[in-house]
């Protein structure tokens, strides 16, 4: 994935280090199997690449007595690029998802997660190799900017209060609240960033994913100021699927309800590639489209910004893998290439990538995967890693 952004395009060079974030649950043990491949893969290309690791997570909080210390947020900040293991958030109640944290922080405004599957892979689908796909969610807003209240709280009372007092909406007791904010500006720069990709990329087209037809004003507001996107700053390169003649050469810009989008990805996946949907819709369908290639375990993606990004598996902290050496890690060695890419080292990129197809045409896979193939046997984080980083 080249830098989204034309101008400035970071140096090829190397940065004095990458800012590296272990994580929580499988993350150190991920981590772990994949550094030595990355820095194999960019010395070959006669690259020095360092990973210097930043305090974050469960262990940051018990050490240093904060979840996210100021160090590692102005490293993650300064830096270019920088690689992060899962951080686990608890549901229902505790901490605010220090996921969410560092992307609102950094503006992060873009979560992008290309989907296309390894040969090889078992994959539930009947033609995997159809879907070829990168998904760009907003990052920043919508229902993670962690506006709710719990039923009853003196919050949600007065909310409710106003909310019968100037606008007439009447609710029933004891109703919990949260709030759906989203932005024309949001909204627009992660759609810009989108179709900027889908030309560079000569993608056929791009397709705004939302509920529009629920949520008039919110999700309704992002597919109108998509198309307003397309046609303002980028005249003449794209049209919308309405006004497309048969094999128009300008990037095709669709849009589709998120419920009917779920049954395209499975129906007619080959219909589209580049995807730009507001943040909730996107969490929901990077899993669903990662399934079809084999799931979360090589799925990889990066939240990236104008002046920083971090590039992360798509997966969590999946606990109950947590110290056992069979998480998969691919995700992140993906993640990796795709920071490569960034950096534009492709040559590098294409080294990991081939690294781990040639692994998995060999017959290694790890046990989320080889538990789909009848007989097949499967090799720990460490041993799949190892035979990755021999083939690069
Ligand atoms: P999860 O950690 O992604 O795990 C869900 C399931 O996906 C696992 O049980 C496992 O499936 C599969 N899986 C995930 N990673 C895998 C890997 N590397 N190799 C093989 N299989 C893998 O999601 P979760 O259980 O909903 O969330 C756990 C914690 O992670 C939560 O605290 C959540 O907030 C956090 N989280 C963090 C991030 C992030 O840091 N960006 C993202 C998502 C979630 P099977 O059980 O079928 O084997």
């Amino acid at each position: 994935m080249p830098h989204p952004d034309a101008t400035p395009k970071p140096p090829a060079a190397a940065p004095p280090f990458i800012p590296l974030l272990e994580g929580d649950g499988v993350g150190p043990e991920l981590c772990a199997a994949v550094i030595p491949i990355l820095t194999k893969a960019a010395a070959r290309d006669s690259r020095s690449l360092t990973f210097k690791t930043f305090p974050a997570g469960e262990k940051a909080l018990r050490e240093t007595g904060a979840s996210l210390p100021p160090e590692t947020m102005k490293a993650l900040a300064t830096a270019r690029a920088s690689l992060k293991g899962p951080l686990a958030t608890p549901v229902g109640g505790g901490i605010r998802s220090l996921n969410v944290a560092i992307r609102q922080a950094l503006e992060l405004y873009a979560c992008v997660r290309p989907i296309s599957h390894i040969p090889g892979v078992p994959s539930p689908v009947k033609s995997p190799e159809k879907i070829n796909a990168i998904i760009f969610r907003e990052n920043t807003e919508d229902v993670y900017a962690g506006l709710e209240w719990p039923a009853a709280s003196p919050e949600a009372e007065a909310l409710q209060a106003f909310l019968q007092e100037r606008l007439g909406v009447s609710l029933k007791e004891r109703t919990a609240l949260g709030l759906k904010p989203m932005t024309e500006m949001a909204s627009k720069r992660l759609v810009k960033m989108a179709i900027a990709w889908a030309l560079r990329e000569k993608l056929p087209s791009l397709t705004l994913v939302h509920k529009g037809n629920i949520m008039k004003y919110t999700e309704g507001a992002f597919r109108a100021w998509g198309y307003e996107v397309a046609r303002d700053d980028f005249p003449g390169l794209t049209v919308p699927e309405s006004e497309a003649q048969e094999g128009d050469a300008r990037l095709v810009i669709k849009d589709r309800i998120a419920d009917n989008m779920f049954m395209q990805t499975l129906l007619r996946p080959s219909e589209y590639s580049a995807i730009a949907t507001p943040n909730l819709n996107g969490d929901y369908l990077s899993d669903c489209l990662a399934a079809q290639i084999g799931g979360l375990g090589v799925a990889p993606g990066a939240n990236i910004g104008d002046s920083a990004a971090v590039f992360e598996a798509t997966h969590g902290t999946a606990p109950k893998y947590a110290g056992k050496d069979v998480a998969n890690p691919s995700s992140l060695l993906l993640s990796g290439a795709l920071m490569f890419d960034y950096l534009s080292w492709e040559d590098s990129a294409r080294r990991v990538r081939d690294a781990l197809a040639q692994t998995v045409a060999a017959g290694f896979l790890t046990q989320d995967l080889a538990r789909q193939i009848p007989g097949a046997p499967s090799s720990s984080t460490s041993a799949f890693a190892r035979q990755i980083l021999e083939r690069v």
